[in-house]
């Protein structure tokens, strides 16, 4: 294998940046886009795909 690690990116699809990695993501890591800050969830690795996080949003009831 002649895997280059060096920059690991992917694109955000929510403003279409590009997502830098310091080390090669896990599936389910949440990570927030440095050009428009949505957190993004790697949900692949090979290759490396994001999609938006569900926003969560605190239901008590009430
Ligand atoms: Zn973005």
């Amino acid at each position: 294998m002649d895997q280059q690690i060096t920059g690991i990116t992917t694109e955000c699809p929510e403003c279409a940046g590009e997502v830098p990695f310091d080390r090669p993501p896990l599936a389910g890591q949440v990570i927030p886009c440095p050009g428009c800050a949505a957190e993004l969830e790697v949900v692949g690795l090979n290759p490396i795909r994001v999609d938006l996080a569900p926003e969560v949003e605190e239901d008590w009831g009430e």
